[in-house]
């Protein structure tokens, strides 16, 4: 006989990890203990020395899904001879990782049940168990118990509270327990006689649009295999070209028409459930209008038991399910709101009666020949933390502009909030605030500073002036390329000076110029610009991110001096004449910043190669560009060189290589491809030649236009030729959705070292 003590660190509560310690122990005979504690779990376990053995090796291996183990300590302790195995009352001291996990998609026992005639839950829409279920849209405060979820209205019946009850049973302490006598229920709009489910399947077979309450709120579904249905929602969401989702009936549906590795199948089928992007099939029969800018399709699968059940007798094996509102504005997540501002909309809406407490898009993950890229972290991952390097003074982040996220820090861990939105519309600043103020409490933590972009003008900013004010604790402004870096260099754990590459559409730099394409070298709380691509003068400010042919023309003026139309193919001609104009108000510095815009220069070859004339939607032109590209060894060079102690990276010579190459009809594909290519080289030849010259190992890879998985695969591959480490951003997205966890990491360690702002 022999006893140990084992202390488990991390995510471990409510997360079923306590019945799983209790099994694991039980299936190999020994008696002992469990509990709950600040920070973690403590079990005791007593027996033979060979089944102990066991069970501390079985133990990390077969723990629950979701759970993060940070750490295990193992020590040996006085046998007690305790009798069987006991589950502890859980002490409440002080604060250890957050207790409210994330929504878990349906688990694999749960679905099968679901199926099962004999299951007393058999087609029940709102199945779920310990491993699975909603849990932080359905959470009003802590603790995480039943009375404070959207659950409480529905009292358990005696069945499910003997299993709610039961240490061995897989619904033991599975706060959103439901059968079909006491669980939550479906209704359709417009009411009928027919089972709602099977008003949804008729509409949906008709081609209709109807909205679907979910999980972290609603979305809008149609027939994807339907031009016309994705039309008529495309038209009626105001979303003309945004790629739209699309979520199969199963894993054998979806590789129909794309291309799944089995490594994205299993992220697909995992307890996070995301929308994975991958490659679009040649054969693929989905509607052209899903996406008609990218080869790549939005791939899910059914997370919830309601669409499990929506599929069943459907004959499109395919459904478009996009987030539940009008372009711009929040997801919607209550009845009355959707009948309101989705009832125009839709033509018919499956709602249930379990209300959604907080809203939670679906997470986007971008599957690239290097792995997963995290594109949106949302439903599946919030709340759970970010792992820092080192304990940081609570800070809350408010983050960028668009596609907003904040975060907030605490002891060890960061906290980036679900996808907000574009705060562009106050609906989103209202839905910010909320989301603000339920994540502070769920923390239980008072912030001792706010962090904000540089940007006076975004509304992020505008508010966290005030809110410094309000709270009376500094604010902190960091700078937004500064932000980038520090987050994907925190999320990798790196504390050491590292090079990072941030390359996106904008963000105002220290010197009042528009950055995009920079070369930092970052050192915890120091970091300095050591390079950026060759910088412009950009007419026409917000209009110019819309408009390609402005930063076209304004790179090719760089590049060639004076424009002459015959040098020019035709497609530019027309824009010629508004030229003049432009360069008198650049002259005078009238609205025209001067930038180094890595999405810009992506705008300007898109337009030069005719692939796109306008940005619709942000990030378009970009887009197409990379879906056109082809793998080649065309040749094209960028010119690299030292001004005034920082890098410069000058695309003239690729310019020149472009315009001669279109105007001696060079397919566009190669061109495109020659570009992407010779954009990955000069990143990697300024990259390399900085660390050499520093003595960095670690090259950080972030900003949105590293989105472009040709781009980044390319870049990554450079890197390691290189012999350095590349780092990319896994965790928290390389775009503006990633810039609220650097904003908090830069400011804690701002104020770590006594210096706010
Ligand atoms: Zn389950
Ligand atoms: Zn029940
Ligand atoms: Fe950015």
């Amino acid at each position: 006989m022999v006893a140990r003590r084992i202390d488990i660190e991390g995510i471990v509560q409510g997360v079923g990890f306590r019945p799983f310690v209790h099994r694991l122990a039980t299936e190999l005979g020994l008696s002992g203990q469990v509990s709950n504690h600040t920070g973690g779990v403590t079990v005791i376990v007593e027996g033979p020395a060979e089944a102990v053995e066991r069970f501390a090796a079985e133990l990390p291996r077969q723990a629950p899904p979701i759970a993060r183990i940070d750490s295990i300590r193992s020590e040996d302790t006085e046998v007690r001879s305790l009798a069987g195995f006991e589950i502890t009352a859980s002490e409440r001291t002080g604060r250890g990782a957050i207790r409210v996990p994330p929504d878990i998609a349906t688990c694999p026992d749960c679905h099968r049940e679901l199926r099962d005639p004999a299951d007393r839950r058999y087609g029940h829409p709102f199945i779920n168990c310990t491993n699975c279920g909603p849990r932080f849209t359905i959470v009003r405060r802590l603790p995480y118990d039943r009375p404070q979820t959207s659950m409480a209205g529905f009292p358990m019946c005696d069945r499910c509270r003997g299993e709610y009850e039961d240490i061995t049973d897989r619904r033991y302490h599975a706060q959103p327990v439901a059968c079909p006598v006491c669980g939550p229920s479906l209704s359709y709009r417009p009411q009928s006689d027919l089972d709602p489910l099977d008003a949804a399947r008729r509409d949906l077979a008709a081609g209709k649009v109807v909205a679907v309450k979910g999980i972290g709120g609603f979305h809008l579904a149609c027939d994807a295999r339907s031009s016309g249905a994705v039309a008529r929602l495309r038209a009626r969401k105001r979303r003309e070209l945004k790629p739209l989702a699309v979520m199969f009936r199963d894993l054998d549906a979806a590789r129909e028409h794309a291309e799944i590795p089995a490594e994205a199948a299993e992220l697909l089928f995992g307890p996070r459930a995301p929308i994975v992007l991958v490659p679009r099939l040649p054969g693929c029969k989905l509607a052209p209008e899903v996406a008609p800018d990218t080869d790549a399709v939005g791939v899910m699968l059914p997370y919830t038991p309601v669409h499990a059940l929506l599929f069943d007798g459907l004959a499109t094996d395919a459904l478009v399910m996009t987030s539940g509102n009008l372009s711009d504005e929040p997801i919607c997540t209550d009845n009355e709101d959707a009948l309101d501002r989705l009832g125009p909309v839709a033509d018919g809406l499956l709602l249930h009666d379990r209300e959604i407490v907080t809203g939670c898009d679906d997470s986007v993950i971008r599957w690239t020949d290097v792995g997963p890229l995290m594109m949106r972290r949302s439903r599946g991952y919030v709340p759970f933390p970010t792992r820092l390097p080192a304990e940081l003074a609570p800070v809350l982040a408010v983050g960028g502009h668009l596609k907003n996220v904040f975060c907030m820090t605490r002891g060890q861990d960061a906290y980036p909030s679900q996808h907000i939105g574009d705060l562009e519309d106050e609906g989103v600043l209202t839905y910010f605030e909320r989301q603000v103020s339920h994540l502070e409490s769920l923390l239980e933590v008072r912030p001792e500073a706010i962090a904000c972009d540089l940007h006076p003008d975004y509304l992020s900013t505008r508010w966290a002036e005030e809110r410094a004010e309000t709270l009376g604790v500094p604010l902190i402004r960091i700078q937004h390329h500064y932000a980038h870096g520090a987050a994907v260099l925190a999320e990798h754990g790196i504390e050491e000076p590292a090079l990072v590459i941030a390359a996106d559409g904008t963000g105002l730099g220290t010197d009042g110029t528009v950055w995009g394409c920079e070369l930092l070298r970052i050192d915890g709380a120091e970091w300095e610009r050591v390079g950026h691509l060759r910088p412009i003068r950009l007419a026409g400010g917000d209009v110019a991110a819309r408009e390609t042919w402005r930063p076209c023309l304004a790179w090719l003026e760089a590049a060639f001096g004076e424009l002459s139309r015959d040098d020019l193919p035709e497609h530019l001609h027309h824009h010629l004449l508004s030229w003049p104009v432009i360069q008198g108000a650049m002259r005078m510095g009238i609205n025209s910043p001067v930038a180094t815009s890595a999405g810009r220069l992506f705008d300007a070859v898109a337009c030069l190669l005719d692939v796109a004339q306008q940005n619709a939607y942000e990030g378009q032109a970009p887009m197409r560009l990379e879906a056109t590209a082809v793998d080649t060894d065309y040749p094209m060079e960028w010119d690299l060189r030292e001004e005034e102690s920082a890098l410069i990276l000058d695309p003239t010579p690729a310019l020149h290589a472009l315009l001669a190459g279109f105007l001696d009809g060079v397919d566009v594909a190669t061109l495109a491809g020659a570009f992407h290519g010779s954009f990955a080289q000069a990143l990697v030849r300024g990259a390399s030649q900085m660390c050499r010259d520093q003595g960095l190992q670690h090259v950080g890879l972030t900003g949105g236009t590293f989105q472009n998985s040709r781009l980044l695969c390319q870049v990554v591959a450079g890197i390691r030729r290189e012999g350095l480490t590349p780092l990319w951003p896994r965790e928290s997205p390389p775009g503006d959705g990633g810039l609220a966890l650097g904003q908090a990491v830069a400011a804690s360690l701002a104020l770590g070292a006594g210096r706010p702002s």
